[in-house]
């Protein structure tokens, strides 16, 4: 099973910003332990968009996980709009561009 796994933000892009901190250092220290924790299964494929600091456009995200033929896509955010806890948005079909969120 290949998951890809995306680490939210990158490059000229920080995220959200507060504290100190900037949303794409924790995207991409959340990102990696997935992935460790997911690489130690047997028949598990870990494939992530970057490994570094650099902006990706969303395409680039998109193309990366379609060309590995990917069976499980994962974008790591840290939301900043308001609200708690945990969110998870789970693609169900054929979505518009204009209806995709990225947060
Ligand atoms: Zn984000």
């Amino acid at each position: 099973m290949k998951f890809v796994i995306d680490w939210g933000h990158g490059g000229s892009d920080p995220g959200a910003v507060g504290n100190g901190l900037r949303e794409k250092d924790l995207t991409m220290k959340i990102g990696k332990m997935i992935g460790d924790m997911l690489g130690e299964y047997e028949g598990v494929q870990v494939i992530y968009t970057r490994t570094d600091d650099r902006y990706l456009s969303l395409e680039e995200r998109a193309e990366i996980a379609n060309k590995a033929g990917a069976d499980f896509f994962l974008s790591v955010h840290i939301n900043a709009g308001g609200g708690t806890g945990f969110e998870s948005y789970v693609y169900n079909g054929n979505v518009s561009q204009a209806t995709i969120a990225y947060q």
